[in-house]
């Protein structure tokens, strides 16, 4: 017997397929429509009504996309709505869902980026390491890389990581085609690093520590005698609400 979506209503048929929940059954039209058919956020029909809200406003917001860097295929970044979009998705995110990214090469994180950066002087872009071998003459460098992308995390409801490849067969380092690549990569990891300088960052609650400091000014305005002690107690009161 053909059991109901508890998404749209309809027939979930298991001729035509449907994904078992734990609140019933979607059907096949609803699986295609929320893109994502096996997700563990995704148990429950509310969670499909979550997933389908989140791909009508994305489409918005893809929408009104609008490149100001544009790495075809690999990074755009739409610096006025404050979008960027990774790889070939149809998706676009906010700003503020970026977490972190990281840049790796042949298994090194190279440059990093976001919350929980660590300090990686000098090894932005092979300076100083490279520099340092060929001075000890110690260890060559490496002249071929098998591997480099950029990951990272986003506060998304549904997407948490990404991945950006850039290198995934052998290349020699002293060519012209990873010569290309990096100057791409160092473009992508600029835009990345706008967008975390222009998030939004949560103001500290410091009022009572400006108020206090506020009062030393004029205080301190008083002692020079540039105002009366009068004027000093009243802007005292106003800043403390007396
Ligand atoms: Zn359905």
């Amino acid at each position: 017997m053909a059991k109901t979506c508890a998404v749209c209503g309809g027939k979930a048929s298991i001729v035509t397929g449907r994904v078992e929940m734990q609140d019933g059954f979607v059907c096949r039209n609803c699986l295609e429509k929320s893109l994502w058919i096996s997700d563990p956020n995704c148990r429950t029909s509310k969670d499909f009504h979550a997933r389908f809200q989140y791909l009508e406003d994305s489409k918005k917001l893809f929408d009104t996309f609008n490149p100001t860097t544009n790495i075809p295929d690999f990074f755009q970044v739409d610096v006025n709505n404050r979008l960027f979009k990774i790889g070939k998705s149809s998706e676009c995110f906010l700003f503020d869902e970026l977490i972190n990214y990281e840049l790796i090469e042949d298994g090194e994180s190279v440059v990093r980026g976001g919350l929980g950066r660590a300090v990686v002087g000098g090894l932005a872009f092979g300076g100083v390491g490279a520099i340092v071998g060929g001075v000890t003459g110690g260890k060559k460098s490496k002249s071929i890389i098998t591997n480099m992308y950029i990951r990272g995390s986003l506060k998304n409801p549904w997407i948490k990581d990404f991945k950006i490849n850039i290198i995934d067969t052998e290349i020699k380092k002293n060519g012209w085609i990873y010569k290309n690549l990096k100057e791409m990569t160092e473009k992508i990891i600029s835009a990345l690093e706008m967008i975390i300088n222009q998030q939004e960052q949560p103001k500290p609650d410091n009022s009572q520590i400006s108020i206090t400091e506020e009062i030393r000014k004029f205080k301190q305005l008083l002692d020079e005698d540039i105002i009366s002690k009068e004027d000093y107690e009243t802007k005292k009161n106003q800043l403390l609400n007396l």
